[in-house]
């Protein structure tokens, strides 16, 4: 960190790990604001989670201060942790201006990314929660056209073949998450086949998982399909990573499952669906990261999914849930939904008195 300034004046900060904080010098009054300016230079490591080199590319996330929320009279941001996220931002509007080496592409949160791109150039991007960058080293790119939006997918091997699956994968899953939620916000999506599976605004990553190396093809098309879910549920509707994980996992895997039982013309599988909740203990869903052991994923994204599944069964089942999805993003699109809210909207869309069948599965305050 080379230089920070506060309001134009040079001002003293802290860096301690990832947590940067520069002391104001009077408190701001609500609705008041500072402009702060960071001038910084970082090298990205290579094997770092989401914020790495990769191959021949560079994956930029997380790779500027960010505003963390503030809530409870502090600010709502955790330890750094190697899995799951451990910040929480709002939405905000960026304008990025970058220069890049000759012989790569820039492919970003930013909806009009060119291929190649020029080795320079300028993008605004509005009410996202954060901004991601690849900056890729010689990508085979496969393009396909969704109603508005540009499907960009960017693999690198000599699969074409497989790479343009991917595209129609993704143009399915989009075209039937736009109709049974809402509209995609941008006319641009790019999916990078490269580090683990992960969302980010208008751009996603998908080729590994956790403690594993690249997926087969058939869990690549799952995880492409379970991050563009994310769109949504953390792009669109907002909840917080850490202590309400389950709410875009659990709802991204919900709509992922929703997508391949329609596309496949199937039944929601209730009995196996008991079957699994029957492996699993009794522990709910909704616990902040740093309460579960490493079987975190059982619970944040499994049960919770099925247990949004169970919802439906004996109320309507697939076509009252595509109707709940269009509900539910209308009332929170661009606002933040916790637990609680969840469990209030969901009561009152079912007319249900009690809180007896979430106490099943969430701890309820
Ligand atoms: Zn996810």
């Amino acid at each position: 960190m080379n230089n920070v300034t506060l309001n134009d004046e040079q001002v003293e900060y802290n860096l301690e790990k990832d947590t940067l904080s520069i002391p104001l010098p009077k408190e701001l009054e609500p609705g008041e604001g500072a402009r702060v300016h960071f001038d910084y230079e970082f090298t990205l490591p290579e094997g770092g989670l989401r914020f790495t080199k990769s191959n021949d590319n560079y994956h930029l996330a997380q790779f500027y201060p960010m505003v963390a929320t503030y809530r409870s009279n502090q600010w709502n941001k955790k330890d750094y942790r190697f899995r799951g996220e451990t910040y929480h931002t709002g939405f905000s509007d960026f304008k990025v201006s970058y220069e890049i080496p000759e012989g790569y592409t820039i492919v970003s949160t930013g909806e009009d990314d060119e291929y190649p791109s020029k080795t320079d150039g300028t993008f605004d991007v509005n009410d996202v929660k954060e901004v991601f960058i690849a900056i890729l080293k010689e990508p085979m790119v496969i393009q396909k056209q969704e109603g508005d939006v540009n499907i960009r997918v960017f693999g690198f091997e000599d699969k074409e073949d497989f790479y343009s699956e991917i595209s129609d994968v993704a143009a399915g899953a989009l075209h039937y998450f736009q109709e049974i939620i809402g509209p995609y916000p941008f006319k641009q999506l790019d999916i990078v086949l490269d580090g683990l599976g992960m969302e980010y605004p208008g751009i996603v990553t998908a080729n590994s998982i956790y403690e594993s190396g690249p997926v087969n093809p058939e869990v690549l098309k799952y995880i492409v399909v379970h991050e563009l879910a994310h769109q949504w549920f953390y792009g669109i509707i907002s909840n917080d990573p850490y202590n309400d994980a389950w709410l875009d996992e659990g709802f991204a895997n919900f709509v992922t499952g929703l997508y391949n039982l329609t596309s496949n013309d199937q039944e929601i599988p209730y009995e196996s669906m008991e079957e699994q909740l029957g492996s699993l203990e009794s522990i709910p869903v909704n616990l902040p990261l740093d309460q579960y052991d490493r079987h975190m994923s059982s619970y944040i994204y499994s049960k919770s999914s099925i247990m949004l599944f169970k919802i439906f069964e004996n109320r309507g089942g697939i076509e009252e849930a595509e109707n709940y999805l269009k509900v539910y993003y209308d009332n929170y699109k661009y606002k933040e939904v916790d637990t609680q809210e969840f469990v209030r909207f969901t009561k009152k869309y079912f007319s249900l008195t009690d809180d007896f069948f979430f106490k099943e599965w969430l701890l309820l305050e």
